[in-house]
């Protein structure tokens, strides 16, 4: 289970924006607030930017709010061009609807980062079996629960209480006070919100 393991805040201060890779701390104590300016010695230079610059820039903003390395990345984007439809919106859906992703938009955990290891501490089951690949794929009509034994854990208290001061999409049916998800239907793109432009990665992916 691969992962990145770097500075995280120098992700967002990459991307000129903040990604909340951090959960609650984006909120109290974000980084590229105080220092908006990209890492690295030299860049604060003006520079041209190119259309390829712009395209990979998209392509790894993506990358890292959910996440995922550069090969699961070009796996999902081979993937949703198989799909019916247009490959960027199905792209977006593929993403939002892994496992790890439907955790986080479910409240139970306060990052990506935190519900790709809640998952893979084995705290979730999906549809009655326990789930530990956070990539996995949640489809519509899914139930995902957080384990029984898992709710006494101080953090799924704290959890809980974070859920329900959370926005819920809705594409997903979540109660927190039972700790379940149903995915109602497979959102669509208009039903997920991100700031990323999937055409930029698409004409990225396909130079
Ligand atoms: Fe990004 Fe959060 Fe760090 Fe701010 S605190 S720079 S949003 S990871």
């Amino acid at each position: 289970m691969a992962r990145y393991t770097g500075p995280v805040c120098r992700q967002c201060r990459r991307e000129g924006m903040k990604l909340y890779l951090k959960g609650e701390k984006c909120i109290t104590k974000c980084t590229v607030e105080r220092r908006p300016s990209p890492p690295g010695m030299h860049q604060q230079r003006r520079r041209k930017v190119s259309d390829f610059a712009l395209q990979l820039r998209e392509k790894q903003k993506a990358r890292r709010m959910y996440g995922v390395l550069e090969r699961q990345m070009k796996n999902t984007f081979e993937k949703a061009l198989e799909t019916k439809g247009a490959t960027g919106d199905q792209l977006l859906v593929l993403l939002e609807t892994r496992l790890d992703n439907v955790v986080y938009r479910s409240g139970f955990a306060k990052s990506r980062a935190q519900a790709r290891q809640v998952v893979g501490h084995r705290h979730i089951e999906v549809n009655g079996h326990v789930a530990s690949i956070p990539s996995r794929r949640v489809r519509a009509g899914d139930l995902v629960t957080v384990r029984e034994p898992s709710r006494a854990l101080q953090y799924f208290k704290d959890a809980l209480a974070w859920a329900k001061t959370q926005p819920r999409p809705g594409w997903l049916e979540v109660d927190p006070d039972s700790y379940t998800t149903r995915m109602v239907t497979t959102p669509t793109r208009d039903q997920i919100e991100t700031q990323v432009d999937t055409q930029l990665i698409v004409e990225h992916y396909s130079r």
